[in-house]
């Protein structure tokens, strides 16, 4: 059966004895050990088989070893990279590129989770007459206005509350554990603290900003209780901007 012979071939072809001529001089060892008469040449040469085979294997050893602990170092690497991607992938999939707070979508899987848990305090803000600020000094213009409102906001909230974008010059404060009176207080000093902010050139002037603040019992929807704030905001800007107003 030639093909069988012949596959048969192929087939020890593809798995060579990695060790065929180690495993050669080891068999002479052992005839030489097992000949404890034979000639001292014998020995001799058998030993310095062994000695070249040995030396030949230390080398090999340490190159592979050297190999391992680089792929190591690499693949460790490699993964503190792969962490730090996943943790800027996470960051952006929640943050909002210009500000920095979180995104519109962050701020209602949290504000939902806490309406779960118990009662929230919602503060909405929208800039006022924002439109001219675009028109007047343009949109670049419009987004530096935009982070200068923003760090007014964290110099204020701290590690009070939440701060989210939840629309284009339009701003979210969640307060999980607060009560109505802290929402108050704290949407006050928001506003105060943006109004007599001087925002720097081209731009050189009052900026302000007017406040909704609503409170909703746990088990309330996202809509529903930010529509309580959203009301109260619009309160605030038909009572002539800049001032906070108190859903009822
Ligand atoms: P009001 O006091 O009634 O809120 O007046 P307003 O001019 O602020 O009106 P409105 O809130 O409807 O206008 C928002 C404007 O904000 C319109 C839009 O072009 C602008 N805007 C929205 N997002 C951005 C942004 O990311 N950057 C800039 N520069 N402008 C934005
Ligand atoms: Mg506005
Ligand atoms: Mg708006």
């Amino acid at each position: 059966m030639p093909a069988l012979a012949t596959s048969q071939n192929a087939l020890s072809n593809e798995v060579p004895d990695l060790f065929k001529s180690e495993n050669a001089a080891l068999e002479n060892a052992r005839t030489a050990h097992a000949a404890p008469h034979a000639d001292a040449d014998v020995y001799c040469r058998s030993l310095g088989e062994l000695i070249t085979h040995f030396e030949r294997l230390m080398r090999e050893t340490r190159r592979l070893i050297g190999r391992s602990d680089r792929a190591e170092r690499e693949m460790n690497a490699l993964n503190l990279q792969l962490k730090t991607l996943a943790q800027q992938l996470e960051h952006r999939a929640t943050h909002d590129a210009l500000t920095g707070v979180l995104n519109r979508g962050a701020v209602i899987e949290l504000a939902g989770q806490a309406l779960r848990d118990g009662s929230v305090v919602m503060i909405v803000l929208d800039i006022d007459l924002f439109k001219r600020v675009n028109d007047d000094f343009g949109h670049p213009t419009g987004d530096a206005v935009i982070q200068g409102i923003v760090t007014c906001l964290r110099r204020i909230v701290g590690d009070q509350g939440i701060i989210g974008r939840v629309g284009g010059e339009e701003f979210t404060v969640l307060l999980p554990t607060g009560n109505l009176a802290d929402g108050v207080q704290l949407a006050e000093a928001m506003r105060d603290a943006i109004a007599s902010h001087v925002f720097a050139a081209p731009v050189n002037r009052h900026i302000t900003a007017s406040f909704g603040v609503s409170i909703s019992p746990g088990g309330t929807d996202f809509d529903t209780a930010y529509s309580f704030a959203d009301a109260a905001l619009y309160c605030a800007k038909r009572a002539g901007r800049n001032c906070v107003e108190v859903a009822v």
